[in-house]
């Protein structure tokens, strides 16, 4: 039969409906994505080891002859009994079984000399292996070499899964290679065929590492010129003006308090690229509450000096309103005129907003992804920035840039990442960080405690409330579960009514009515609920400056820069905050994430050791950011090639920004099936 690349799975050997299915999960259709289903690692099965020598635990390789063969002594004669059989090499012996012995007693005769791959195990004083991968020593079947394995597909085994990737071999020289030949060649990357025969059929340690390299640097590659070509998209490709800072001190002397040394630092930056001809496309990292508004409102202001209008965009409608708030109060003593506009507001004041926009009325818009609608049109646009507090990723990242004409983009972001993902992420856009934090904010106190001191953190947060504090109390779950070992918190919350019948406390959840959940939190912020046990929802955006302790119950069971958001709820007033960590986990893992939790409050930290922290097989959370998933790429163990794919990405995209040149074609095929549809290049 005629197979090819295109050809469904199906037509393999031994490929029936069932397994067809297991393969389409793991998202395998065609031949060609089994040649991309690729190793996450390699088993060395190259050195003998000495029977001798084994541990328990120890995944081994040995080489013996047979010296007894026999049935379990229980179920003899059934098929289904196992087989078990003693192999002896030079140093001593050990004991092999099979089950359902029947089908595998014909492999092996007394005194034939065999290989075994396996895990070595104990059974009453004994070493053994069950069922170890074998084969007759010196055969063409031998169960040496390097190994790949594969991620884990249910229903079909590393075995079957070796030998499909055997059927496709013959066909990788089919395959094209996508990667232009001028980027291929300045970074000395493999051919296609090569590397796909040495991930699949490993035999010399350079080369795979070789073929590895080629492969990740593909994938890092489309996943940076994906993230270029929808940049170039929304880029501002407005004509380049000249916004003068000289004014800014007349706004910066009314705010009433003196930047932070990195506030400082954020403006320069800014102010060097307002000031050149060159469009401004900059980030601005920092946590809720380091000042970044004030930076932006100080961009706006000199934009508004000089005759531009800026638009701030937020993700909801209720940050665009606060935002207006804050504008008009700051911005509207120095002349300066607000507006707002979001999709809720009525059709006459929308046709009002947008009247005075087009007519110049307006200085600084505070708006929702409304303003991109079309009939929208600024009399001199200046200045677009993009509030994305928590949320980010690829798709709401959509700016203003070209459609409004706006020559400059600024976009915020509470979400602490290091450099190397914010390179990803944000393609071309200059960083600027803002890791201090304003004077007078004391770092929130923070313990880590076990379980069974748990009475100590709540001791804590009742000398609180009796000093006229709140406190948070967050658990992982909304109810008790029996498939999860953790507090709940409706069992939480019953506990804590019930031991401190005197303390006005509420509870909160996810799974509440949206009225249900405001009602509370207006209670809390009133003050009238001093208690707030509650789930993750507090994540984001809530602001009760009374506030000062965080109680967070199996604190393993959160992410670090979770944990560091639910901190971040506390430590805003004046007074003295604490977090306790209450966690239940021992592992050394769980008490190093602890240990950074207590030792810093420095996001960016934090983040940096989240994902040090993490197993290299848990490649990153990724779609928490909005990137698609990567198949063999870590973001930060594989540093080094996404630098080089990413350099040869972006002058690709410059070159040619929606990938319409036909030698590109390749390229651009691979960015939409990675971004699976998530990315919308040109046509
Ligand atoms: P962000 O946008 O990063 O969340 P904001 O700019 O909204 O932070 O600032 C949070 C609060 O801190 C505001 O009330 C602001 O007036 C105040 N603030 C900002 N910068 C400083 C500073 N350098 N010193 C004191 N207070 C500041
Ligand atoms: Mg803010």
């Amino acid at each position: 039969m005629d197979i090819r690349l295109e050809s469904s799975v199906k037509e393999l050997k031994g490929i029936g409906p069932a397994k067809e299915k297991a393969l389409r999960d793991a998202g395998i259709e065609t031949l060609e994505d089994l040649a991309y289903f690729f190793p996450r690692g390699y088993e060395d099965r190259r050195t003998l080891r000495n029977i001798r020598d084994l541990r328990a635990g120890d995944d081994a390789l040995v080489a013996g002859f047979v010296a007894s063969k026999r049935y379990s002594p229980f179920a003899r004669g059934r098929s289904a009994s196992p087989l078990s059989l003693r192999i002896e090499d030079d140093t001593g012996t050990i004991d092999v079984v099979y089950f359902a012995g029947k089908y595998f007693e014909k492999s092996f005769a007394k005194g034939d000399r065999f290989v075994f791959y396996g895990r070595v195990t104990e059974s009453g004083g004994r070493l053994q292996m069950i069922h170890p991968d074998f084969a007759p020593e010196g055969g063409r079947n031998d169960v040496r070499g390097i190994l790949p394995v594969y991620p884990e597909i249910k229903g079909i085994s590393q075995k079957e899964i070796r030998r499909l990737q055997g059927e496709v071999r013959g066909l990788y020289g089919e395959i094209k290679d996508w990667i232009p030949e001028k980027i291929a060649k300045e970074n000395r990357l493999a051919d296609i065929e090569f590397s796909l025969e040495n991930i699949h059929f490993p035999e010399d340690g350079l080369k795979t590492r070789q073929a590895k390299f080629r492969m990740i640097f593909d994938e890092l590659f489309a996943l940076e010129a994906g993230m270029f070509a929808a940049r170039a998209g929304n880029a501002g490709r407005g004509r380049g003006i000249i916004i003068d800072c000289g004014r800014s001190e007349e706004f910066t002397e009314g705010l009433g308090f003196k930047f932070t040394r990195d506030q400082e630092k954020a403006w320069k930056d800014v102010a060097a690229d307002l000031e050149s001809e060159k469009p401004m496309n900059r980030l601005i990292q920092g946590d809720v509450g380091s000042g970044k508004t004030a930076v932006a409102e100080t961009a706006m202001f000199c934009a508004a000096k000089c005759g531009y209008q800026s638009v701030m965009m937020a993700p909801t409608e209720i940050l665009a309103r606060q935002h207006l708030n804050t504008l008009t109060s700051d911005l509207g003593r120095h002349g300066i005129r607000t507006g707002l506009l979001c999709s809720s507001m009525k059709a006459a004041e929308k046709r009002d907003v947008i009247e005075r926009l087009k007519s110049g009325e307006i200085d600084v818009l505070a708006a929702t992804h409304a303003v991109l609608s079309d009939g929208v049109e600024f009399k001199n646009p200046g200045l677009v920035i993009t509030d994305e507090q928590h949320r980010f990723g690829v798709n709401q990242r959509k700016t203003l840039g070209a459609k409004g004409g706006f020559p400059n983009t600024l976009v915020m972001t509470a979400t602490p990442i290091p450099r190397t993902l914010a390179v990803v992420l944000y393609g071309d856009l200059d960083i600027s960080q803002i890791r201090t934090m304003p004077k007078g904010r004391k770092p929130v106190k923070t313990e880590s405690i076990y379980p069974e001191d748990r009475d100590y953190a709540y001791g804590k947060a009742m000398e609180e409330i009796e000093k006229g504090r709140q406190v948070y109390v967050v658990a992982p779950l909304i109810e008790d579960s029996d498939a999860v070992d953790a507090v709940s918190a409706e069992a939480l919350f019953d506990e804590i009514r019930e031991k401190f019948p005197h303390v006005k406390s509420a509870l909160i959840h996810g799974a509440m009515k949206q009225e249900e959940k405001d009602r509370i939190m207006s209670a809390f912020e009133a003050g009238d609920v001093r208690l707030l046990v509650s789930t993750v929802v507090i994540e984001v955006g809530i602001n009760v400056p009374n506030a000062t302790v965080m109680i967070i119950e199996n604190a393993e069971r959160f992410g670090l820069a979770q944990l560091h958001q639910l901190r971040g709820r506390v430590g805003r007033g004046g007074g003295e905050s604490c977090c306790y960590l209450i966690s239940a986990g021992d592992s050394d893992r769980a008490k190093e994430r602890m240990e950074v939790m207590c030792k810093t409050t420095d996001g960016f930290e934090i983040a940096e050791k989240d994902l040090q922290l993490r197993g290299p097989g848990d490649i990153f959370g990724t779609r928490q950011h909005g990137l698609p998933q990567l198949s063999l790429s870590d973001l930060i163990r594989h540093g080094d090639v996404l630098e080089k794919a990413s350099k040869a990405a972006k002058k690709l995209i410059e070159e040619d920004p929606s990938l319409l040149k036909a030698e590109n074609a390749g390229v651009r095929k691979r960015v939409e099936k990675l971004f699976d549809g998530n990315i919308r290049l040109e046509i």
